[in-house]
């Protein structure tokens, strides 16, 4: 059994050494009520980075030399819990180990015959979840609003932008190179993309893009790409604040535009959002995302990285722009 412990906690951009990998040869064994998993699919996602912190946040700092846990997809290989069998796939919240004990609380099953078991950490899982959620909670999309969505060729963003389109939004979206852009046009259906490491002015290419301003800005990466979205908002506006990926990695403060005369001037909302807070609108949200998934109006992209010894390094991979759509790691 192989585990990936958290050693340090990073400064900046998280390095391999702040990760230790421990392997036993002890056998798991289970007992009344608990079931044996092997993992088969690893999520790794940005918002680790912050848990690997120890700031304050909305959800516990990982502990130093304590397993890593995030989203996994695991195969019951034993069970004594009457609501799982053995090979029956599960996902959850689970610890970066090749096996594992659990009590199946918390665990759902999952369908394999209905989607790759990968989707359930992506489109049919918690990215899916927050661009569903994050965009109709907060963006309350009207049919023939603009829609800009940032760090939008990633897991979140990728579906966003399809849900724009899907709602008859106009959809822009941001990402970090020529070949993302082109596949926000071409796989995605966006409207228009930006590559905000070659643009120029980004405000300026926004303006020309969304020539009748933006109404729902979708923001993924924070700074400088979102500082550059106020100035093209309209009245009324609504900037979710769904991650801030750009700065994660920071050192000091981040410096960023005063935001009170834009949202003044526009009676726009900025609302920051967080996935969990909405569980009530799970089933609705998963109805709608499996309903276009099985109707090929929405569809998504991977980054499949091969082997358990890899997970650190696709983690960090996402911080270097690496991925396009989901990043996995498949055992
Ligand atoms: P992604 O699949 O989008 O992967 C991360 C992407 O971020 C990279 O591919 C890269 O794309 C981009 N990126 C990395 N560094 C920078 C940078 N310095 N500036 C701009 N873009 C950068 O990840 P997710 O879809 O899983 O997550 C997207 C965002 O949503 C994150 O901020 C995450 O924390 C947040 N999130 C929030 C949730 C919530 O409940 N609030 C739930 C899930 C995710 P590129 O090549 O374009 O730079």
């Amino acid at each position: 059994i192989q585990t990936i412990l958290l050693k340090n906690r990073p400064i900046g951009t998280p390095k391999l050494s702040d990760f230790e990998f421990k392997e036993t040869d002890k056998d798991l064994t289970i007992q009344d009520g608990e079931l044996l998993l092997e993992t088969a699919y690893v999520s790794v996602d940005p918002y680790l980075r912050g848990r690997m912190s120890d700031a304050k946040s909305y959800i516990p700092s990982f502990e130093l030399n304590k397993p890593i846990q995030c989203g996994i997809v695991a195969k019951v290989i034993a069970s004594k819990n009457k609501n799982f069998s053995s090979g029956d796939f599960v996902t959850g919240m689970l610890l970066w180990q090749t096996k594992q004990v659990s009590t199946g609380e918390g665990l759902l099953k999952v369908d394999d015959s209905k989607a790759p078991l990968s989707a359930y950490l992506g489109v049919l899982g918690m990215t899916g979840l927050t661009a569903y959620l994050g965009l109709n909670e907060i963006g309350k999309p009207k049919a023939g609003e603009t829609l800009v969505v940032s760090g939008a060729a990633g897991a979140v963003g990728s579906v966003v932008g399809q849900i724009g389109k899907i709602l008859g939004l106009t959809v822009i979206g941001i990402a970090g190179t020529d070949e993302k852009v082109n596949l926000l046009k071409t796989k995605f259906g966006f409207d228009a993309g930006i590559n905000y490491n070659t643009s120029k002015d980004i405000s300026e290419d926004i303006a020309k893009a969304a020539p009748n301003g933006v109404d729902i800005y979708f923001d993924n990466v924070g700074g400088p790409i979102s500082d550059a979205i106020l100035f093209n908002i309209n009245r009324f506006a609504r900037l979710v604040i769904c991650g801030a990926i750009s700065v994660y990695n920071a050192t000091e403060t981040p410096k960023s535009l005063c935001v009170q005369p834009f949202l003044v001037k526009n009676s726009a909302l900025m609302q920051g959002f967080i996935v969990s807070n909405y569980s009530e609108k799970f089933p609705e949200a998963m109805s709608h995302l499996s309903q276009w998934l099985a109707q090929e109006k929405l569809t998504y992209s991977e980054t499949v990285v091969h082997g358990f010894e890899k997970i650190p390094e696709a983690f960090i991979a996402l911080f270097e722009g690496k991925n396009k759509g989901k990043m996995i790691v498949k055992l």
